[in-house]
């Protein structure tokens, strides 16, 4: 049986989710954008272009292995399935807002019959059955936002990133349901059938995502200050030392660097005499 994976065919989690399968390697042809679905050339692997919020059902189900898709999408399908990894994008919470013009500022606020709209029915009927209210649920399949405004609803159950959509319309929020971001994911059934295959994609993916978070720095320098310099890069291999033709005073220095401390080594490199500094992307990384 071909393995199978599903990927969301638009909306927020798309263009990185596609950036992710091509830079650890997977090759899905030329034409994907207007295929349903494609096979990885030289792997056996499918790929599924599908909702993001259809996919947790079809690993639940058995159709696909491995589906990339959001938290807040697995927490409302119910369904109990294994995150075999966090892809670091696509991160949000999905949270109780309220008009910011009502009385309600707690959850312990909301009355009994209150109309709450989401398009995330099943976790928000999970939550306030937890906290004993009895709301009524408004399905709605987005622009949750405005029902509050146009009356559809009191309250509502949306994700959220920055917050500006929610003081656009004037809302508030008051209580987090579920924090999420875009996850690599799987069933246990699954991954008894193919934890070598789900295991592969899942370094490869990973080895894309750690490359992305380093740099690869290079620089000349003094041979006087390497202790100095073997104390500015804590906690990884200390840098690989190599002599330059013609010189004893300097030495070639390579070593991998945290992008987000880029700045800083190659301020402190400066004050320690360095010279020809390099920094370089990294593609992949494995350990
Ligand atoms: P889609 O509806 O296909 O655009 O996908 C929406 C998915 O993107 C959600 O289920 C979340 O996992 C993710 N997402 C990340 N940030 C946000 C946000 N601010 N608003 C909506 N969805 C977000």
């Amino acid at each position: 049986m071909t393995f199978k994976m599903a990927v969301p065919n638009k909306g927020r989690l798309h263009d990185r989710t596609i950036e992710l399968l091509l830079k650890s390697g997977l090759d899905l042809g030329e034409d994907w954008g207007r295929r349903l679905y494609v096979t990885a050339k030289n792997q056996d692997i499918e790929i599924l272009f599908v909702r993001a919020q259809d996919i947790p059902r079809f690993i639940a189900i058995g159709s696909v292995d491995l589906g990339i898709t959001g938290q807040d999408q697995i927490a409302d399908s119910g369904f109990v399935l294994k995150e075999v990894l966090e892809l670091e994008f696509g991160h949000c919470r999905l949270s109780v807002a309220v008009p910011e013009q009502s009385n309600i500022r707690t959850v312990d606020d909301i009355k009994d019959g209150c109309r709450v709209a989401t398009s995330f029915p099943n976790v928000t009927k999970r939550f306030f059955d937890s906290k004993g209210k009895n709301v009524e649920i408004v399905n709605v399949s987005g622009a949750a936002e405005i029902m509050p405004y146009i009356g559809v609803s009191d309250i509502i159950v949306d994700l959220v990133s920055s917050g500006a959509t929610l003081k656009t319309n004037r809302l508030m929020e008051i209580e987090t349901l579920v924090t999420s971001q875009a996850v690599m994911v799987t069933s246990e059934k699954a991954m008894e059938a193919n934890s070598a295959r789900i295991m592969d994609i899942v370094n490869s993916v990973k080895s894309v995502i750690d490359a992305e978070n380093k740099k690869y720095l290079m620089a000349d320098v003094p041979v006087s200050q390497l202790p100095e310099i073997d104390k500015l890069f804590p906690g990884l291999a200390g840098p690989t030392v190599m002599n330059i033709s013609g010189r004893t005073d300097m030495v070639a220095i390579h070593v991998v660097v945290d992008s987000s401390t880029i700045f800083d080594s190659v301020n402190k490199l400066q004050k320690l005499g360095a010279k020809g500094i390099l920094t370089l992307p990294i593609e992949r990384l494995v350990p």
